[in-house]
């Protein structure tokens, strides 16, 4: 695919919702595509960033977001920011009234999207409404908790404990679940204290490091 509107209307053709599409219409992601990989920013392909790094495939990105119930105002909690490029999606989503705080354990991917976001609020793509922390995410970010939704970008063998303390009642939390090179992408709901997990489709993601990581 060779330009955003073809890549919006391939994302269409899967049946995403208008929201969704909306989001990835307006946040284009050649901006984060590193320059050598320019002409795969519109393709359905993960991109490499770096050694542990890489951004999201389009549509188990819109799966993911799909499955999270992203609404407008919700606050949320993001592990793995990478390029920035998802965050900058869900920036998108929750808009001014909602927040997102985004963790981030790779100085340089810190950095990088430290940079990419700054732009695009100083442009008004998206709302002022991120927080980006360099951190251990494994342990989730208590100090900002409660969150309404927690996404994470890089696979565990079981949803850290911290997350689920740190999710509001009928939150959700949407994460790759499982061993290396297979997971399966998971989406948790809270409610009234007891947890409902459902299975999105088979994903293959970064493993999770930190205290609560390691496959
Ligand atoms: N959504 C991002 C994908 C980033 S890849 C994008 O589209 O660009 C997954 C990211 O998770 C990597 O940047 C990796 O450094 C990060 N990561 C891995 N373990 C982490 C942890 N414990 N806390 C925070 N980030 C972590």
């Amino acid at each position: 695919m060779k330009s955003l509107r073809e890549f919006v209307d391939y994302l269409k053709a899967q049946g995403f919702s208008e929201r969704i599409l909306e989001a990835f219409s307006k946040i284009d992601r050649k901006f984060f595509v590193p320059e050598e990989y320019k002409d795969l920013a519109y393709e359905d392909t993960v991109i490499p960033l770096k050694d542990g790094v890489t951004i999201s495939q389009p549509t188990v990105l819109a799966h993911m977001l799909d499955a999270l119930e992203v609404e407008s105002g919700l606050k949320v909690l993001e592990i793995g920011t990478g390029s920035g490029y998802s965050t900058a999606l869900l920036s998108y989503l929750v808009g001014e009234k909602g927040s997102v705080v985004s963790v981030e354990i790779d100085r340089d991917s810190y950095e990088y999207a430290r940079e990419k976001i700054s732009k695009l609020i100083e442009e008004k793509v998206i709302p002022n409404n991120v927080k980006l922390v360099l951190g251990d995410g494994s342990l989730g970010y208590p100090r900002e908790a409660p969150y309404d939704r927690i996404i994470a970008h890089a696979a565990c063998s079981e949803i850290p404990n911290p997350w689920i303390w740190q999710l509001r009642d009928n939150g959700i939390i949407v994460a790759p679940v499982g061993v290396a090179w297979s997971q399966k992408l998971t989406k948790l709901r809270k409610k009234h204290g007891k947890l409902e997990k459902t299975f999105i489709l088979d994903v293959v993601f970064v493993p999770l490091r930190g205290k609560f990581g390691e496959l």
